[in-house]
């Protein structure tokens, strides 16, 4: 085996495998067949990448897209291997150098994508090479119930029967069981050996959120947790994205719109933008995310319900690709609900389809309103046990309030009731709230039992309590009689008082919301490494646009953050640095080592103080005053002199540098010290009253921690 974990540490620069990859990589290499199950993320490519270095001839990858070959094909030359592509954008003589190379045996991989792939020309071409592997991303394009189905993809079982010793292996990061069996039989892959990792994505925190206000609310999280991030906004209409971009781009942000009636051009374009800049926010229709292999996508952003935990967990799964922290942030509304219920009961699928997408739905708004852990039910979903809360999720971080809404509920039923099942929520919640208008008074509500017995709630509370029956199914809103709410048989027993039902309480006023570690992309790095950071960021950056290349195929981020952090001065110790192998270290080694020595740790932070500590530390050796750091870091400018004197205690700044007295000042106060402690019990108390309440405790504090232990 030193053989693939070889290839492993000298071209792709990691120490070890993850996961199954070993057992995948021997496997191909021994000559079988696989069929891998693997989030993204879980490092799928490696597994094909490897053996077809490892074994003779070229491993041939059937790839869906076009559009991510270069990027592919960029990223293993990056690693010194040789690969290429063979597709409609290269010219007929690119073409015909690729079947040289192919026939003499000179790359180790090659991409082509299925309709290619199965035509007589290219077939024939494969009997005349020697053939390492073939490789069928995205397996899951041969399901025809699929959203990705691509016909020729059905056709790839021929690749067998052709060249029956050639080991096949299909990958794909699709969760759902009945496609997993459609690929082992379209592909004829029943005696392959399966792999199936767990889907947990460890990196995403989940957090939905309904209400009001979404867009505004979404300001506020991207704002806050990803002021200079990469990030996908779905919304449902083109409409929407349209407007959600422009919103986006008034408030400063960089934000691309994308959906199918935009120009070809133009996606392409943004697109481009997205995977090739840093910071570029996308708004899309699902329409988008396909053709997106951007490692480094920080968020994933949902306006609207997405209509099935399949499809939430595919887009919340674009984020965070490189194992860092990401969010996957959804805020949803009751005309979501209704919407998306009426899609469902609308389409002109059978019956029996119709149920499938009802049934998906339901499931969908059970995640959304339930109150346990997010990620045990996900993966509940998809057949995959958690025994314990993820914690790290919204309702695991903090757990939803519920209250007794057996009353509220019968009120906004009998509601329901009493003006006829005729009418939509919000004229509901002004009956509950008495209001008089000209509508309600001409139906003569004004005069039923339940006008004006709500006012004890708010409007958006009724809100929430309505959208919660409905997606409890206690009530029903009805397509044919324009989204009139009307009573399910499931509510007899509510309203007759047999049955008490807990409903989650509305949301906290904005964004009482924790998610993915630390406030903004910044805090990733430690504050005293950002500089060395930023520096090797910009260099990532240069080095890309020369080559034309993305900026992560040059570099991961987390790549650039073990580099800030260890600080290797020499090749051998770049080597130890995952993502820089043989090849990385001859092209970029030299320089990385020249940044780094451009920007020397100050010894000063070498300290086994707290991060916060350090950040005052590093705040104030950059010559600010207390003063100054406390306004900057917005904290008490008492919090601030605390964390100095950590630095005091330890000998790391000087006390004459922190506070603002003269010698003999400080000698006094170290008298008056010395003498409280020669008492009993020390009480910083006496000594502040013995100088007359003169001077503040943080100075005393500091003094104190200058005196050494005592
Ligand atoms: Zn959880």
């Amino acid at each position: 085996m030193s053989q693939a974990l070889d290839i492993l540490s000298n071209r792709f620069g990691y120490q070890s495998f993850r996961f199954q990859q070993q057992e995948i990589i021997e496997t191909l290499i021994s000559g079988q067949d696989a069929l891998v199950l693997m989030p993204t993320g879980g490092g799928k490519s490696v597994c094909y990448q490897i053996p077809a270095i490892a074994r003779k001839g070229v491993g041939i990858v059937i790839s869906p897209l076009i559009a991510l070959m270069q990027d592919q094909v960029d990223a293993l030359e990056q690693n010194g291997v040789k690969a290429t592509f063979l597709n409609s954008t290269q010219t007929n003589a690119q073409q015909q150098q690729v079947r040289q190379q192919l026939i003499d045996s000179t790359i180790d991989l090659l991409y082509v994508a299925p309709e290619r792939a199965m035509t007589e020309d290219f077939l024939q071409l494969l009997g005349q090479c020697e053939i390492a592997l073939f490789a069928i991303d995205e397996a899951h394009c041969v399901s025809q119930w699929g959203h990705d189905f691509r016909r020729d993809y059905q056709n790839l079982y021929r690749l067998h029967d052709l060249f029956p010793e050639v080991p096949r292996i299909a990958l794909t990061a699709t969760a759902d069981q009945r496609t997993r069996f459609e690929i082992e039989q379209q592909l004829n892959l029943q005696q392959a050996r399966k792999f199936v990792h767990s889907f947990d994505r460890p990196n995403i925190f989940y957090q939905i959120s309904e209400g009001q206000n979404n867009r505004q609310r979404l300001w506020n999280f991207i704002s806050r947790k990803h002021a200079q991030d990469s990030g996908i906004v779905y919304c449902l209409s083109r409409k929407q994205v349209e407007s959600t971009a422009d919103w986006l781009v008034s408030k400063g942000r960089t934000a691309l719109p994308y959906h199918a009636g935009l120009d070809k051009q133009i996606r392409a374009d943004n697109q481009r933008q997205f995977l090739q800049q840093e910071n570029v926010i996308i708004v899309a229709t699902i329409a988008f995310g396909m053709g997106i292999d951007k490692p480094d996508v920080r968020f994933v952003a949902h306006l609207n319900l997405p209509k099935n935990i399949e499809s939430y967990y595919q887009e919340t799964g674009r984020a965070g690709r490189d194992g860092q922290p990401a969010n996957a942030w959804l805020a949803y509304g009751l005309q979501d609900i209704i919407t998306l219920r009426q899609m469902s009961q609308d389409s002109d699928a059978s019956e029996s389809h119709k149920r499938n997408l009802h049934h998906k739905l339901e499931a969908m708004l059970g995640l959304c309103e339930q109150t346990r852990c997010r990620r045990q039910t996900i993966l509940n979903y998809f057949d995959e046990a958690m025994d314990k809360p993820c914690g790290h999720c919204d309702n695991c971080v903090s757990p939803p309030q519920t209250w007794d809404a057996t009353e509220a509920s019968r009120m906004a039923l009998s509601c329901v009731y009493r003006t006829g099942q005729r009418f939509g929520v919000n004229y509901l919640i002004d009956v509950l709230l008495g209001k008089v208008h000209s509508r309600i008074s001409q139906n003569g509500h004004d005069r039923v039992s339940t006008f004006g017995i709500g006012t004890s709630l708010s409007s958006a509370e009724w809100h929430s309590i309505y959208r919660q029956l409905i997606a409890l199914g206690y009530i029903r809103s009805d397509a044919e009689s324009h989204g009139a709410i009307q009573l399910t048989s499931h509510c007899k027993a509510l309203l007759k008082g047999d049955e008490t039902l807990l409903l989650r309480k509305v949301a906290e006023k904005a964004e009482a919301e924790k998610t993915a570690h630390g406030k903004t992309s910044k805090s990733r790095v430690r504050i005293a490494d950002q500089p060395l950071f930023d520096a090797l960021r910009e260099q990532r950056r240069l080095l890309a646009e020369k080559q034309g290349v993305p900026p992560f195929v040059i570099l991961h981020d987390k790549t650039l953050q073990e580099l800030s952090l260890h600080r290797p001065t020499s090749a051998a110790q770049l080597q130890t640095i995952s993502g820089i192998g043989a090849r990385k270290l001859e092209l970029y080694g030299s320089e990385i080592l020249d940044i780094i020595a451009r920007f020397p740790l100050d010894q000063t932070l070498d300290n086994n103080l707290t991060n916060t500590v350090n950040e005052t530390l590093q705040l104030f050796l950059q010559n600010n005053r207390p003063e100054q750091i406390a306004e900057l870091r917005e904290l008490s400018i008492n919090t601030i002199y605390n964390h100095l004197s950590a630095a005091i205690e330890l000998d790391l700044v000087k006390l004459e540098d922190v506070i603002p007295l003269n010698k003999s000042e400080t000698e006094q106060l170290i008298y008056a010290i010395e003498l409280a402690q020669g008492e009993e019990v020390f009480r910083m108390k006496n000594v502040y009253e013995s100088l007359q309440e003169k001077y503040d405790y943080s100075i005393l504090n500091c003094v104190k921690a200058s005196m050494g232990v005592d």
